[in-house]
């Protein structure tokens, strides 16, 4: 298929880069840390930076998976850094974040999948920041329950795993993760961990029919995840997977009413929303209650 000829204008971005932006950026190259804010040059970054959010990517940046919309690097990991966790909680410390989300990479060559780094950092950003909110964003473990546990046992605030796409797409746009799968890493956590918020995220225009958003939302309720956000995909790359569709605003309107009358505690839906896009209000209305 012929991609699509232009980006709407809501898509377009004045980019400004202040000189806190740029120190901080230097500090993150000499702690080498990877944020996902940098990497897959999200459009939000002065905005979350400047609201004190930012989401740090551990286990290191080349991932054991291929996946058609992503940019990370595809190839065989390096040694598992130990000293991780307390170079991102001394980062965060050092950025003042009121909320931080930690992700990673697909480390299927891990025997744990790196559950343990990720529970390490929970732990390492509580000790230095008691008061900063912790979300992570995890793989699927390839559906290792243990894994799962490793993580909830360091309580992280938020319990984040992407659904990505409805279920029809999933084997087209992920690679090796499952739509079944996913939702039973969500289901799990709250059966294991009731008072942890779940939260899944979808991008659209890869092809979906609207119908198949609101089946995915009746999905994720079904096993009563909390929050949700909605994206646009935009392709990173001219070889990485086709736009499908442009959604208007007010379509994203109306996805984000869909899903409050499911019952979401929280739903952020808009072009340029990504998972942590407004992170910290999540956590709040998804905890108010
Ligand atoms: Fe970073 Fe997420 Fe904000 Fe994008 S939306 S800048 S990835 S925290
Ligand atoms: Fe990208 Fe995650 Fe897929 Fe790896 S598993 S290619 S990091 S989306």
């Amino acid at each position: 298929t012929k991609p699509l000829e232009r980006k709407p204008e809501w898509l377009k971005i004045k980019l400004t880069t202040g000189e806190n932006f740029k120190e901080l950026k230097s500090m993150m190259r000499s702690k080498t840390l990877h944020t996902v804010c940098e990497e897959a040059k999200c459009p939000n970054i002065h905005e979350c930076w400047a609201n004190r959010t930012a989401t740090f990517m551990i286990l290191g940046d080349i991932c054991t998976r291929a996946c058609r919309f992503c940019a990370v690097k595809t190839g065989l990991p390096t040694e598992l850094d130990l000293q991780e966790p307390e170079r991102v909680a001394d980062a965060a410390l050092q950025m003042g974040l009121r909320h931080c989300v930690v992700t990673s990479v697909a480390r299927d060559d891990l025997e744990d999948g790196g559950a343990l780094i990720f529970a390490e950092t929970i732990k390492a950003i509580r000790r230095k920041m008691p008061l900063c909110t912790v979300e992570v964003l995890i793989p699927d473990f390839l559906g290792r329950e243990a894994s799962l546990v490793t993580v909830l046992e360091a309580k992280p605030d938020i319990l984040n795993h992407n659904i990505e796409t409805v279920e029809r797409m999933s084997d087209r746009v992920r690679s090796k993760a499952k739509y079944r799968r996913s939702l039973e890493l969500l289901e799990r956590s709250k059966r294991i961990a009731p008072n942890i918020p779940t939260k899944s995220s979808i991008m659209i225009g890869v092809g979906e029919e609207w119908d198949e958003l609101l089946q995915t939302m009746d999905d994720l309720r079904a096993i009563d995840c909390d929050i949700m956000t909605i994206g646009q995909y935009l392709q990173p790359s001219p070889t990485h997977l086709d736009v499908k569709k442009y959604y208007t605003p007010e379509q994203f309107a109306v996805l984000k009413e869909e899903g409050m009358k499911r019952g979401f505690k929280h739903v952020e839906s808009g072009p340029m929303v990504r998972s942590s896009y407004h992170a910290h209000e999540q956590v709040q209305s998804a905890t108010a209650t």
